[in-house]
């Protein structure tokens, strides 16, 4: 079996990429690379150049083969290399008939937890919202900022305009509406979107301990190691960080240095389901729970679904877009009273509808929300994004 084409196919913000062998088998990938899918659209052009011709089964090859040929790392070609790696591993499933997760160990589970995003403009919404999220049959939320949004913006209206004092306080105030809404039998799990310095992350994160959080997003920027595993040590709740990370190397670093306790791992940014198992295997071994990042659509979804059903270490997964574009792109992941369960069928489950692609049109995420996460004397503050 050889490759004969690769595209790129945006359906909305999703970036896809499409591999065509001369079996007629395709496979199909996502990236997650955000705002900067225009490049990883290039980057898979090149590594396509390389790709053509190759045998799709030799996966761990070519991935070692685009990764070091040159070792220029960062977002546009990890998100190309992910989402180019997903689609051979979809091939390789189709070919041996075979769902991914039964060539990589066979299933430890059936079904994969999954908590839901939840937001809002105010406290009472927040309350609507996480209250309706249960009846829907979620036994766990997520994206959950102790922050408002200010309403119709990405902008936290209190970590900006705000004096710390009150700001803090109120934070702590509602993670403790937020518990007492859905009672003990719902997980929280607490965002912050890196936009804390450690000194307050560590103060808001000891005052909600005892709301019992199923875990603490990203408190801190993710670019110090040392400065995460700092927070990690000063606080009685679990952390979980890792959704910006891209090498094996960097999560490594991180369980290493005792830094989290979740690892939230994107496999469409982080190298695809190649390295998203590899990840879950250095996690395992330092205890840390396997939590993936979601944010993108039901290719991303399903992909994730095939590592989660055959790791002993998975414990919760963004729910994200499982159901995301449906006319256009058909998963065989279905939700399920909390749970996403896993599938049967060949690859890794999910195929784009051609003729209904146009119902999506193409929207490029730009970095404009970026622009209005300012602090009131103007200077920029990370944004929720
Ligand atoms: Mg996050």
């Amino acid at each position: 079996m050889k490759i004969t084409n690769i595209e790129t196919i945006w359906v909305g913000s999703a970036l896809y990429v499409r591999i065509t062998t001369d079996e007629g088998i395709t496979g199909l990938g996502e990236s997650g690379t955000w705002a900067y899918q225009e490049a990883v659209e290039a980057t898979v052009k090149l590594l396509g150049k390389y790709l053509i011709g190759k045998d799709p089964l030799r996966i761990e090859h070519h991935w070692q083969y685009m990764y070091r040929n040159s070792h220029f790392r960062g977002s546009a070609v990890m998100g190309a290399i992910s989402a180019l790696d997903i689609a051979l591993w979809d091939i390789a499933g189709k070919h041996f008939d075979a769902p991914v997760y039964q060539l990589l160990g066979g299933k430890t589970r059936d079904k994969c937890r999954v908590y839901v995003g939840v937001s809002g403009a105010t406290t009472e919404e927040y309350v609507k919202n996480l209250k309706e999220r249960v009846r829907q049959g979620f036994t766990a939320m997520g994206h959950l900022s102790p922050f408002l949004l200010e309403k119709g913006t990405r902008r936290t209206i209190e970590l900006t305009e705000m004096n710390r004092a009150r700001m803090l306080k109120e934070a702590a105030n509602r993670v403790g509406i937020y518990r007492e809404a859905v009672g003990d039998d719902v997980d929280l799990c607490i965002e912050i979107h890196r936009q804390l310095e450690p000194a307050d992350a560590i103060s808001l994160g000891v005052e909600i301990e005892k709301y019992r959080p199923y875990f603490y997003e990203d408190p801190i920027p993710p670019d110090n190691f040392d400065a995460m595993a700092y927070v990690a040590s000063k606080i009685n709740i679990p952390i979980a960080t890792g959704e910006r990370l891209m090498t094996i190397y960097e999560f490594q670093q991180l369980f290493t240095k005792n830094a989290c306790q979740f690892a939230r791992v994107d496999l469409c940014i982080a190298g695809g389901i190649s390295v998203a198992k590899k990840i879950a295997g250095m996690a395992e071994a330092h205890y840390v729970g396997y939590a993936p990042h979601n944010p993108l659509s039901a290719v991303s979804t399903a992909a994730g679904v095939q590592i989660d059903a055959c790791i002993s270490n998975f414990s919760i997964q963004e729910a994200g877009g499982f159901n995301r574009y449906p006319d256009a792109v058909k998963s065989s992941v279905k939700f399920e009273k909390g749970y996403l369960i896993v599938p049967d069928v060949p690859g890794i489950g999910v195929e784009l509808i051609d003729k209904y692609i146009d119902r999506y049109p193409r929207r490029s995420r730009g970095i404009d929300v970026r622009l209005t996460d300012l602090r009131a004397d103007g200077s920029v503050i990370t944004a929720t994004a």
